[in-house]
C-alpha cells in the first residue's frame, strides 16, 4: 500500500480520498476548509497541517481543486521541490488545457512524472468509486497513475499526451451541453404540437434522435428513467459546473481556431439560465427556460 497525498477534499475530492483510504492506502489529506478536513479524518484519512506537509515522502500526489489557478498555486508552492521526485503527480481537477500542459511541463522540468486525469461522473460516483477518468500524459505516467485511479473509478482511459485528458473532458461536456439543450427543445416542441411526451420519448429513444441526454438523463419529469428532473432538478450536475466546462471548451476552441457554433450557443444559453437563477439547479433544468410554459406531464406516465 502507498502513501498518498490528497489535496482538495470538496464535493468530489472528499469521496475520492475516502475510497483511497478504504483501499488501504495511507492518505494524508489537506484542504483549506476545516469542515472538509474533519470529514476526511472521519473517512480514514490523516490530516496534514498544509499541502507541503501532505506531500512529504508521498508515493502519489492527487489533487481535486476548483480551477487552473488553484492547481498552479498548489503545485508551484507546495508540491514541486517538496514531494519526492519518485512520486506520481495526478491532477483530477477540470481545468483549461493550456494550464494543464504548463503545469505538466513544469513538473517534468522539476524531475516528476505527472498526468491530468479529469473525471466524468458527479458526487455520487466520487463516493461510490465509479468515476470515469480521462488521462493525459506519457504511457509511463498513465501506467503509474492507473492503479490509484482504478480504486476511485470504474473506467480509466488513456486519452493521449499531457493535456489530452482535459481536452477529452471539455469536448465531451460541450457535446453533452448541446445535446441536452437540443433534447429540451425537442420535448418543448413536441408538447406544443400536442404529442404525448412519453410516446415521443418511446419513439425518439429508439430512433435517430436518441442520445444520452434523452435516454439516460431525460429532462422531463415522469418520463424515462429516474433523473434529477424527478427531484425538481435538485442534485445531479449543476448548471454552474456545466457552464464552467462550456467556457473552458470555448476558450480552447478559440486557442486552436476551431469552429464550434453549437458549443458557443450552448454557452450563451447556459449563461442566460444561470443569470436567471438556474446556476444551482441540475443542468437539465434548462428546459424550464426553453419552454417557460413548461408543466410536468401527469403522474402515471413513468417508464422505469
Ligand atoms: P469543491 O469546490 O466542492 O471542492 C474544491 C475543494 O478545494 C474545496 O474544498 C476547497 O476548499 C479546496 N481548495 C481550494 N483551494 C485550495 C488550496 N489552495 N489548497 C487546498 N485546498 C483547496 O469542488 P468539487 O465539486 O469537488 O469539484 C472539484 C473539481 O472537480 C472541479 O475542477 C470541478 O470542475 C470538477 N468536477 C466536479 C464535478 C461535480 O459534480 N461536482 C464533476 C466532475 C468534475
Amino acid at each position: 500500500m502507498a502513501r498518498v497525498a490528497f489535496i482538495g477534499l470538496g464535493n468530489m475530492g472528499g469521496g475520492m480520498a475516502a475510497n483511497l483510504a478504504k483501499a488501504g492506502h495511507e492518505v494524508r489529506a489537506f484542504d483549506l476548509s476545516e469542515v472538509a478536513l474533519a470529514k476526511a479524518e472521519g473517512n480514514g484519512c490523516a490530516r496534514a497541517a498544509d499541502a507541503g506537509a501532505a506531500v512529504q515522502n508521498a508515493d502519489a500526489v492527487v489533487t481535486m481543486l476548483p480551477a487552473g489557478k488553484h492547481v498552479t498555486d498548489v503545485f508551484r508552492s507546495s508540491v514541486f521541490g517538496q514531494a519526492p521526485t519518485g512520486a506520481i503527480l495526478i491532477d483530477c481537477s477540470t481545468i483549461d488545457v493550456e494550464t494543464a500542459r504548463i503545469v505538466e511541463q513544469e513538473a517534468v522540468a522539476a524531475g516528476y512524472t505527472m498526468v491530468d486525469a479529469p473525471v466524468s461522473g458527479g458526487i455520487a460516483a466520487a463516493e461510490g468509486g465509479t468515476l470515469t477518468f480521462m488521462v493525459g500524459g506519457s504511457p509511463e505516467g498513465f501506467e503509474r497513475a492507473q492503479p490509484f485511479l482504478d480504486q476511485m473509478g470504474k473506467a480509466v482511459i488513456h486519452a493521449g499526451e499531457a493535456g489530452a485528458g482535459q481536452a477529452a473532458k471539455i469536448c465531451n461536456n460541450m457535446l453533452l451541453g448541446a445535446t441536452m439543450i437540443a433534447t429540451c427543445e425537442a420535448f418543448a416542441l413536441a408538447q406544443k404540437l400536442g404529442l404525448d411526451l412519453q410516446t415521443f420519448y418511446d419513439i425518439s429513444s429508439k430512433a435517430s434522435g436518441q442520445s444520452w441526454s434523452m435516454t439516460s438523463y431525460c429532462p422531463v419529469p415522469g418520463v424515462g428513467p429516474q433523473t434529477p428532473a424527478d427531484r425538481d432538478y435538485q442534485g445531479g450536475f449543476a448548471t454552474a459546473l456545466m457552464l464552467k466546462d462550456l467556457r473552458l471548451a470555448m476558450e480552447a476552441a478559440k486557442s486552436v481556431d476551431a469552429y464550434t457554433p453549437m458549443g458557443g450557443e450552448a454557452e450563451e444559453l447556459y449563461t442566460r439560465f444561470a443569470d436567471r437563477g438556474g446556476a444551482g439547479l441540475d443542468f437539465s433544468a434548462i428546459i424550464k427556460m426553453i419552454d417557460d410554459s413548461w408543466s410536468p406531464p401527469a403522474e402515471g406516465n413513468r417508464q422505469s
